[in-house]
């Protein structure tokens, strides 16, 4: 049991309370509220504690450095006539500026104290004034390089995905309170738009999603309803072919068909998300359950048959996108990073407005799998594409395709969004209602209700299945406190102060309803035994195959665990010798890895014939003892072979 003290304390600033990713307003159609960071504090201990840490400490400020470096800030100077510098990087380099600023706003509401990173924010800010246009338009590429294509191309421009991100790192750092100034930019460029996109003006939508989700939340901060109604507006005007055919088709940006017709995910899988994201948001502010509908069916149509076993989304390195159902490659999966990132954001979405369960697992499974493999342990480097298995004599294609996480990338829309998105974690742990407080996501935590409820929370989680909450504030009436119980969980227990209760799970959740007391404890025990998980038979590309899992935790074997010269394409699992989770101990190559895997194996003698008549039979060859280490910190160690799904070792 971790018992480091809370250093995340610092008292909240002005306004933080309802200071998080995504606040509906108080008349949205919206099952659940969330805590903002004032209200949920991440302790120093725990891994989500540590993840946000190094996002701090190492990932931010390594960022901020690339931003200098890669020319991004240079390309804001030179839109505001500073320097004659060429333009450098992306036409959508501006969207990296943007995300590392909403990420420092995040992290300066629970660390006011960092000078560097207020002065990257102050910074950053005053440059973006100086670079936007007398009429609002701010875009340093459509500004330097090509003025007169100002608007012209909105199937490739990006110009309204990179204002999205503008008015998100806005909505962040006015709900800190981090920077009112960013807000007047970002009002200008958004009034701007109004102006041009509202009812009475051109009828347009952008190739890439993401001004959708933002206009709503802008609408959140400032109240101004025109920009509710432009995102609405964007949504309906899809799947009228504006965008034209383009060069994969109407269905990578989703133009296909009208949003609430549509009945599977397509196209470039970020896109589809950052749509769905905006979907909902718009959904719940408008009351528009046909949104709604759409949006969940399309969850249905893309967790049945299109999602890794990492919670990664997008299958195909073309057109960076869903694939056909149950086309889940491990070896040839892209998996993009800024997918996971906006699968995470959109769960929550849905979460919020209809308290199911299932959407807080997919949080859970995405972000201890998909998103957190892409950050390496120094919080420095970084996968664009997430595989499940990376093959001996893999050949490195490229940026997409890389067998070792890399410091940065022309295209770097992955690093600032892990840096947003861990920067934003404590305000995705829980929720309040009327009736109480729910816990989605655990980790160390101070958790405090806008009523006053408030519950200290303990746990080695994701290592440990206990789950420890102690009441620390008093209540005259009852109220509930909800706990998730994971759906990979098949037996937990729940006690409180010390006496086992009856808590049958409902919608995904224990709920146990008291008039609290300080000094109440209740006890959430699941269980974490290893599950071999199989995939559904049509994924012919693991047939024969299981993943081994503990937790939210899914496992890899790696070439670093596995005696010299055994190819790991060869190496079997024994079906029938249970796996276990046992401490590394003294592995010095393992540090901070509190559990792995051991289990049975054998390297096969599966000859040499690439092909040969009838079923092929394996000799069964060496016995070995596999060790599985989770996912997220594959590659750490060396740079080699890794694969979650493990073939199984043929009977007798
Ligand atoms: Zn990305």
């Amino acid at each position: 049991m971790t018992q480091q003290k809370l250093s995340d304390t610092a008292p909240a600033a002005p306004g933080l309370e309802a200071a998080g990713p995504v606040t509906p307003t108080p008349g949205a159609l919206s099952a659940l509220r969330p805590l903002g960071l004032g209200q949920a504090r991440l302790g120093a201990g725990g891994l989500l504690g540590r993840w946000r840490r190094r996002n701090a400490e190492a990932t931010l400020p390594h960022c901020v450095d690339n931003l200098h470096g890669s020319g991004n800030i240079g390309n804001l100077r030179a839109a505001a006539g500073e320097s004659g510098d060429e333009f450098a990087g992306m036409w959508f380099a501006d969207s990296d500026v943007h995300k590392t600023l909403e990420a420092a706003a995040w992290q300066l509401a629970t660390s006011p104290e960092d000078a560097g990173l207020r002065s990257f924010v102050d910074g950053t800010t005053a440059l973006l004034a100086r670079a936007q246009r007398a009429d609002g338009y701010l875009n340093s590429y459509f500004t330097v390089v090509a003025p007169q294509e100002r608007w012209a191309r909105p199937d490739w421009s990006h110009e309204l995905y990179c204002a999205g991100h503008l008015f998100q790192a806005a909505v962040a750092a006015a709900r800190t309170g981090v920077s009112p100034d960013l807000l007047t930019v970002a009002r200008r460029f958004a009034d701007l738009l109004v102006e041009r996109f509202g009812p009475d003006g051109v009828e347009e939508v952008c190739g890439h999603p993401e001004v959708e989700t933002a206009l709503a939340e802008l609408y959140r901060v400032t109240g101004h309803r025109p920009y509710l109604d432009l995102a609405r507006r964007f949504l309906d005007l899809r799947g009228r072919g504006l965008l034209g055919h383009g060069r994969f088709g109407p269905r990578y940006y989703q133009d296909h068909q009208p949003v609430r017709e549509v009945r599977e995910v397509t196209g470039h899988a970020v896109r589809q998300l950052y749509l769905l994201a905006g979907m909902v948001d718009v959904a719940v502010e408008t009351g528009d359950l046909a949104l709604l509908d759409a949006a969940e069916r399309l969850w249905a149509d893309a967790f049945r048959s299109r999602t890794y076993v990492t919670g990664a989304h997008g299958s195909r390195h073309r057109e960076e996108a869903y694939g056909d159902p149950y086309e889940l490659p491990p070896d040839r999966a892209y998996g993009e990073t800024c997918a996971a990132i906006a699968s995470f954001q959109w769960n929550w979405r849905l979460l919020l407005a209809t308290g199911r369960a299932r959407y807080a697992d997919e949080m859970e499974r995405v972000l201890y799998n998909a998103v957190a493999a892409a950050v390496s342990s120094d919080g420095r480097h970084f996968f664009y594409s997430n595989p499940l298995h990376l093959r001996t004599g893999h050949a490195s294609t490229g940026e997409e395709a890389a067998a070792r996480r890399l410091p940065w990338y022309s295209c770097a829309c992955c690093p600032p969004n892990i840096a947003r998105l861990m920067a934003s974690l404590p305000g995705y742990l829980s929720t309040a209602d009327d009736g109480g407080l729910q816990i989605h996501l655990y980790g160390d935590a101070s958790l405090t209700t806008p009523d006053g409820r408030r519950v200290e929370m303990r746990t080695d989680y994701p290592w440990q299945g206990r789950v420890e909450l102690a009441v620390t504030s008093e209540a005259d009436a009852p109220w509930t406190l909800a706990l998730r119980v994971p759906a990979w969980c098949a037996a937990y227990t729940v006690s409180v102060d010390g006496e086992p209760v009856r808590a049958p799970v409902r919608d995904g959740y224990v709920r146990v309803t008291r008039a609290w007391r300080p000094g109440a404890t209740v006890v959430l025990d699941l269980e974490m035994p290893v599950r071999q998980v199989a995939a559904h038979p049509r994924v012919d590309a693991v047939r024969g195959c299981v993943a081994l899992a503990r937790g939210p935790l899914v496992y890899c074997l790696e070439q670093a665990d596995l005696p010299p010269g055994t190819v790991l394409e060869d190496v079997r699992l024994d079906p029938a010798a249970p796996a276990v989770p046992i401490t590394p101990g003294d592995r010095e190559d393992l540090p901070d890895v509190p559990v792995v895997l051991t289990a049975r194996g054998l390297v096969a003698d599966a000859g040499d014939s690439l092909y040969t008549a009838g079923p092929r039979r394996e000799r069964t060859g060496t016995p070995l003892t596999l060790t599985a280490v989770p996912y997220f910190l594959w590659g750490n160690r060396s740079e080699g072979p890794m694969r979650v799904w493990i073939p199984v070792a043929a009977a007798g």
